[in-house]
């Protein structure tokens, strides 16, 4: 499926592919009261060339384990996102 995106710095649209987007994972294994919980990382580089501005964003999300699968954990609810640069 394909995903338009907005640049926040000079509003074009394109649609969004690997080559602009980079994605990390961070997964929390520490014990505590509310569960494991994932946070993904997403840079995104606006392709125009007179732009090529850098966004950054953040979701924290909620992991649950499947017995019925593979045991594997798997990302469930999106408790928050963050737009951190631009910061709007
Ligand atoms: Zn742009």
């Amino acid at each position: 499926m394909e995903e338009t995106w907005t640049c926040p710095f000079c509003n074009a649209t394109s649609v969004l592919d690997d080559a602009m987007m980079q994605k990390d994972t961070s997964e929390l294994h520490l014990e505590n009261s509310e569960g494991m919980k994932e946070l993904v990382t997403v840079w995104t580089v606006c392709p125009y060339e007179n732009c090529r501005r850098v966004s950054l964003s953040c979701y924290l999300y909620e992991i649950i384990l499947d017995p019925s699968d593979t045991g594997f954990p798997k990302r469930d609810r999106l408790i928050r996102k963050w737009n951190l640069v631009p910061g709007y």
